[in-house]
Formats: structure tokens, sequence, C-alpha cells
């Protein structure tokens, strides 16, 4: 079937009642017919569910969906993107281990690089996005995993999967991509030679600001690993959660369409702006990774990244000024949401550091929602206009 049928009818079976809509399974465990039917569930024998913390029916549901979407033998879902991502590293490193990650991750990803998981001695080693060519000479006897994220955040640039595909081939390491900018609707990354892929459900899935979730999927053995490490941890997604997830995924194609438009609009209005220096968006020509994007990606996705002319102070007073768009932290929401990286989640970086991932002073980024482009460019107009 086609993604958006996939999407709308993979459904968990229905119960004597005949519901259309997947009714909500909230509890916490199951009941077993016998002593006999309780010791074959929890030796595996039988397939079923035991306790919510290993699986539920709505989290199930949820899991099939990302597994059609992104072409994935298995996947587990928890409670928040970054409880993927920590669980996915927990259960598939040992002490000793090396990751190569591209020097742009999200920032919670990168401090369990840098705080956490050394102090399982699991070091991480780094390269810039246009640098995929020196990957290879990171490599050691205990690399394992090469990890990056595509399009990239705050910069919104954009890695060649297939290269990172080859390279992980090669010397048989395990390639995990966090694909939570671009959807399972934009890219697969399984096509291009990912083992795992990793969303943070809680971005454009659910797409309406309401609940946290992530999701792991990809080949079924290492799904597995992750399974048992998750099945003894609990950082399980909650029912509920996974329920509103999963009827967030049938719109979801429909909704990041629009997210796309929208957000090229948006792109090419900036790009003509007097006031702006640069626009990064991947489906605008002038990206400098565009053919790579056209390449990997159906559409553009919903962030951008530009440069207001003058730096940390004309960044924050355009922020200031801005009326219709939200001051947040969140992305991928039907409300557009604009940042400013270095006077808040970057600001503890070095200018340096903060160059080395494509942040400059007077950068901002924006989530493109789904309101009105209209309104939105109005709002953004009047906040450049108020700039000196
Ligand atoms: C938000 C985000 C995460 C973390 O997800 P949470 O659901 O907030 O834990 C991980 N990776 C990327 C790229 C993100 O944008």
């Amino acid at each position: 079937m086609n993604f958006e049928t996939e999407a709308i009818r993979t459904q968990i079976d229905r119960t004597d009642f005949q519901e259309h809509s997947s009714p909500l399974y909230l509890t916490s465990s199951f009941v077993f017919e016998d002593a006999e039917d309780m010791r074959a569930s929890f030796s595996e024998e039988k397939q079923r569910t035991i306790y919510s913390r290993f699986t539920n029916p709505n989290t199930s549901e949820f899991v099939d969906k990302i597994c059609n979407m992104e072409g994935a033998e298995a996947g587990y879902a928890f409670a928040t993107g970054m409880s993927a991502v920590f669980s996915t590293f927990a259960a598939l490193l040992d002490g000793g281990d090396h990751i190569i990650s591209a020097r742009s991750v999200f920032g919670s990803t990168h401090t369990l690089f840098t705080k956490f998981l050394p102090k399982w001695n699991i070091n991480t080693s780094y390269f810039k996005i246009g640098e995929v060519d020196k990957i290879e000479s990171l490599i050691t006897p205990k690399t394992k995993v090469i990890y990056a994220e595509s399009p990239t955040n705050p910069g919104v640039d954009i890695v060649d999967l297939e290269r990172l595909g080859k390279i992980a081939r090669k010397h048989n390491l395990i390639l995990i991509i966090d694909n939570c900018f671009a959807t399972p609707y934009l890219q697969n990354p399984i096509k291009f030679g990912a083992d795992l892929v990793i969303h943070s459900a809680t971005k454009l899935i659910d797409g309406q600001g309401r609940v946290l979730g992530g999701v792991t999927v990809g080949k079924a053995d290492l799904i597995r690993e992750i399974y048992l490490f998750s099945r003894n941890t609990g950082p399980a997604l909650s029912p509920f959660n996974a329920w509103v997830l999963s009827k967030s995924l049938e719109t979801l194609a429909i909704r990041v369409d629009r997210h796309c438009e929208n957000a090229l609009k948006i792109a090419e209005f900036l790009e003509t702006h007097p006031k702006v220096n640069w626009v990064k968006y991947p489906f605008l020509k002038s990206h400098p990774q565009y053919d790579i994007a056209k390449r990997q990606m159906k559409l553009g996705g919903n962030i951008i990244a530009f440069e207001i002319k003058g730096g940390v102070e004309f960044g924050k007073e355009f922020l200031n000024t801005i009326k219709l768009c939200s001051l947040s932290a969140n992305l991928g929401d039907t409300r557009t949401i604009v940042t400013h990286p270095a006077s808040t989640t970057h600001s503890k970086l070095s200018i340096d550091d903060r160059g080395e991932v494509g942040i400059t002073d007077g950068m901002v980024r924006i989530s493109v929602g789904l309101e009105s482009t209209e309104d939105i460019i109005t709002d953004l107009k009047q906040a450049l206009q108020s700039i000196p």
C-alpha cells in the first residue's frame, strides 16, 4: 500500500465492539488464561501483551505504522525522543566502544556524548557535515556506530546519507540516523543504508504541540537488543501518547506537505529581504547541499535558518518585535516558532564552537507552522523593519 494508506489503515485488530477508530488500551497489565499461558508468555514461546512497560496494543500500532513508513523490520516506542536516543546507545554499546558522530547534533544528544556516555568509557569523535570523507580516518578498532541527523538542528545542513551508508557497510558499523526534521514522509534513511532510524515524535509526528514521544526502528536483531534493554529499564511510551501519535500519523502527509509549501514561500520571501544576509533552506537553490537534499528528501521540511544583518543584539531585537509567531523551545508545531540560538540554546558555546555548527550571532531559526503564509510574512516583515 502507499504511504498515506498505510498511515491510515495500519490498525490493531478490532474488538467485539467493531470500533472504527482504534480504541485506547489504558491498562498497565493484561490477564492470563491459566498458569501455563502465563509461563509460555513470559518465556516468549507465545507472543502476546503482558505488561505495558514491555508492549501495549497502542504502542504496537504506533510502532507498526512507523515501521511501514520507514521500511523497517521492527521498532520500539519511547516516552521521548531523548529516551529513544539514550536507550538505543545504552542497549547496543559496551564500555570502551567508540562513536563517530556529525558535529552538529541536537543539544541533549551532544550532552549525552560529552557528559554521560564517557562515564562508561564510551567516547565520540566528530566530523563536520561537509567532511564525510574524513570519517574513515576516525575509525578505530573500537568504533561501533556512525551517528548523524539530516537536516541538522539549528543550521539546516544536509548530510549525504548514501555516502554514510556506504562507509558503514564497508567497515561493518551500525549507521543510526535521527530523522526527526525530515519525518518518515520526506526521507527514509534505511533506503540509503541506515541500520536504525530514530524520531522524536514530539515534533512533526505529533505536529500539534501536545505530547512527547520517541521511536527507534530498523534491523530486527538490533531492535531485539533495544527491546530487551527497554523492557527492563522502563523508558516506554505511554498508551495514551501512543494513541494520540498514531492518530497524528494519519494526517502526517497532508500536514507536512503544507508545512513544506509554507516554508518554501517564507524562505523565498526572506531571501529577497534587504535586512537578511543569507537564508538556508534545503530546497532553495542557494543551499550548499541543495543537490543532496533533492536526492534524499521529497520536500525541504519546515525549518529555515537565516541571518539578520547586525549580530546578536539585532537577533534579539527581531524576536522582541515578533507578534504572531511564538517564542518557544519546540518545533514542528502547527504554530510558527522563532528562536535565536546564539542567545539561548547555544549561548554557552564559544563563538568558535558555534561557528563549527553553523550558528552565527544574527542567526534566527524558524519552524514554519500551518497559519496562512500571508500572516506569517506580515509578522516577519514588521519585525525585520524594526531593525535599524
Ligand atoms: C527534539 C529533538 C530530539 C529530542 O526529542 P524529545 O522528544 O524532546 O526528547 C532529538 N533529536 C532531534 C533532532 C530533535 O529535534
